[in-house]
């Protein structure tokens, strides 16, 4: 039996306000604690867009009555919001800025819209930033110019890979993480440049997961990339710092249809993944990856980053010897899929203890509704249990 550490995720769409049909606070939470992660942040672009004090309030109520595991919020950075993200700084996981897609009232057209949130938002707390390719490298230089902590979300490119390790050889406080199906799964066509300004450059290509499924369903932000891409991510795993899901549940109903959704699943499947991964590295003469970069990636580092509290008593009980197929209708989240359905992997989670109460064991989650506490200030003690 292998221990780990609470798994912390710092990358989550939990859906609730406003899409539950795909997700919301209490299957999210049940499904992360099924995949050994006992702390979640969630993203803010929900419907409506968590960017002031009275939606923060609106998801914090959902989350305090329906969360198994133990969370904190994201507040979106909008266009006039700057001043009111400041304040309301301590109640939340940070602030995400989206500066290459727009989404609704979370838009950043122009930089001077970003020069607001770098100037007010409290240096104590975390800014990520979703920003691809060219507008990554313009989130490094404002970390430079503010001189203050900036995390990367979901890199996937080797110029990412290789921009940032240059960033932290100079010392600019820059920090990153990779999603498992960056890591995992490749564009399969060639790929078509599109000019500056449309994100990530991976044009729409086929699908990988076999006959008969459709393409909607590797619809993915930043998109699915190349072999070299992924071959520099796995050679450039010192400088990746997290190991995060962006679990973004769409039914399949959604994925499917004549404009899916991008985003998958990912909360149950990133650690027998990667446990699979490190049974891999064990056959292999050169080092890949190790338990201790998990531990590393998924709990010492994300909470260190976001300034996150300990979680006592918590640990999480790994089979690693297990062998199995993934498969969705064993899978907790609302969404009923996964783009892993049918991957062999080893190391199954048996067991999830959360400040001393057994919170998952042999695919049942036993963490009530409620029982997830919110890490930031006004989470208080008084959800404890
Ligand atoms: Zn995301």
């Amino acid at each position: 039996m292998l221990k780990l550490p609470g798994l912390i995720d710092p990358h989550v769409h939990v859906r609730e306000p406003g899409q539950t049909h795909k997700e919301d606070w209490d299957t999210a939470t049940q499904a992360a604690l099924a995949g050994g992660i006992t702390m979640l942040l969630a993203m803010p672009n929900t419907k409506p867009p968590i960017f002031d004090a009275s939606t923060l309030d609106l998801t914090l109520a959902a989350a305090k009555s329906k969360a198994r595991c133990d969370y904190a919020q994201f507040l979106g950075a909008g266009p006039d919001n700057a001043e009111t993200a400041a304040n309301l700084a301590p109640r939340t996981a940070g602030l995400k800025m989206y500066l290459d897609s727009t989404f609704g009232e979370l838009r950043l057209d122009d930089m001077t819209l970003w020069t607001q949130h770098f100037e007010q938002f409290p240096k104590e707390y975390p800014i990520v930033v979703h920003s691809e390719s060219r507008s990554m490298a313009a989130a490094i230089l404002f970390a430079a110019l503010y001189d203050r902590p900036v995390h990367i979300a979901h890199i996937s490119l080797k110029e990412e890979v290789l921009l940032i390790k240059a960033a932290k050889e100079r010392g600019l406080k820059v920090t990153c993480e990779v999603c498992p199906h960056h890591l995992f799964l490749t564009s399969p066509s060639p790929l078509t440049p599109l000019p500056w300004g449309e994100g990530n450059h991976v044009a729409n290509h086929p699908s990988p997961f076999g006959r008969g499924q459709g393409e909607g369903r590797m619809e993915v932000r930043p998109r699915l990339a190349t072999q070299d891409d992924v071959n520099t991510l796995w050679a450039n795993l010192d400088v990746i710092d997290c190991f995060a899901t962006d679990h973004a549940p769409h039914t399949l109903e959604e994925k499917d249809s004549e404009e899916p959704p991008p985003g998958f699943p990912g909360v149950e499947t990133i650690l027998p993944l990667l446990l699979t991964a490190v049974s891999e590295s064990r056959h292999r003469t050169r080092r890949v990856l190790t338990i201790p970069d998990i531990i590393e990636k998924m709990h010492t580092n994300p909470k260190r980053i976001f300034n996150l509290p300990d979680q006592p008593e918590t640990w999480v009980e790994v089979d690693e010897n297990a062998s199995y197929e993934i498969r969705a209708a064993d899978l907790h989240s609302r969404c009923g899929w996964t783009p892993f359905e049918g991957w062999q992997v080893k190391g199954r989670v048996t067991r999830v203890v959360l400040r001393g109460k057994e919170a998952y064991k042999d695919g049942k989650v036993l963490a009530k509704k409620g029982f997830g506490k919110n890490v930031r200030a006004d989470g208080g003690a008084s959800h404890l249990v």
